[in-house]
């Protein structure tokens, strides 16, 4: 049986990055799975920025929809003086540790977003607290949701311009900030039974060497998964990464880091296949095989 898992799984549409308005998507988790399944989503990973309050709903959606969710979540990570994401994928929500890890970061990063409104009122930009809030349906405050605020209030014309006049290092808005490090994220990750992968490392203009310490740092410390095939990476940059995931003996994943209509790079269910020396994170889930059969 084993043989034919190489040549029918690349063609199982699997999408491992997603957000609903849990964090800062624009679909609830209903809406963002019924969305997934209309446009061919057979497997669908719900990836929330450090929260899994989505996933119940999530998965209820899933089974109505005929699809199956993969439980996940997206953390922040301060490694080397930047911020870096790595998903947790199949993940036991329900998990204290991971829990007790995920509570911490919303907490800090409710603290970042004070901070971020206190810099915008030095600019007089008043009020941007409650604005973002108004952007953030459910629960945590992210500079996506700044963002949104500044761009509803005229002070940029979209995403694109927001994030070059504010919100980042050098411009009004900016907060450095601490989040949680690499080896506690793998360990939250771990204790959970999931599988650590970095998200879009094509996103985060490492440099050769520090992409390469990266990758050995996370390898040595339990890290799965690269994602090769991501939303916002260019497709020039998939062959690079296929290499370095078989370099580090990391398997390759794949996610739209779908946000909702019109504030995505890519829409779900059109994701190209992996590259096809790589490994899928996904070569011996049960339930994608199922999708198979
Ligand atoms: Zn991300
Ligand atoms: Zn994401």
């Amino acid at each position: 049986m084993i043989w034919v898992f190489p040549l029918l799984l690349p063609m199982i549409k699997v999408d491992l990055h997603s957000h609903s308005t849990i964090s800062d998507g624009l679909m609830t988790p209903s809406e963002l799975v019924s969305h997934a399944a209309s446009q061919g989503v057979q497997v669908l990973a719900l990836t929330d920025h450090d929260d899994v309050a989505g996933i119940e709903e999530a998965r209820a959606a899933a089974a109505h929809n005929g699809i199956t969710l993969i439980a996940g979540t997206e953390i922040s990570v301060t490694w080397r003086n930047r911020t870096l994401h790595i998903l947790g994928l199949r993940i036991d929500p329900q998990h204290p540790i991971l829990q007790q890890g995920l509570t911490r970061v919303r907490e800090s990063r409710f603290g970042r977003a004070q901070s971020i409104a206190q810099e915008l009122e030095k600019i007089g930009i008043q009020g941007s607290l409650e604005g973002a809030r108004q952007f953030a349906s459910e629960g945590i405050i992210g500079r996506t949701h700044f963002a949104r605020f500044l761009i509803a209030q005229g002070h940029a014309k979209d995403m694109k311009t927001v994030f070059k006049r504010y919100l980042v290092k050098g411009k009004p808005g900016y907060v450095p900030h601490l989040w949680a490090s690499l080896e506690e994220t793998l360990s939250w990750i771990l204790a959970a039974g999931g599988l650590p992968v970095i998200a879009h490392p094509g996103r985060y203009d490492l440099g050769r060497t520090l992409l390469n310490d990266l990758l050995s740092e996370f390898k040595s410390g339990g890290g799965a998964g690269l994602e090769v095939v991501s939303g916002s990476h260019h497709p020039e940059q998939y062959g690079q990464l296929a290499e370095l995931a078989q370099k580090y003996d990391l398997l390759a994943s794949r996610g739209s880091d779908y946000h909702g209509p019109g504030h995505s790079y890519m829409s779900m269910g059109r994701l190209p296949d992996l590259p096809s020396q790589c490994r899928p994170l996904w070569h011996d889930w049960e339930e994608v095989r199922e999708h198979a059969a």
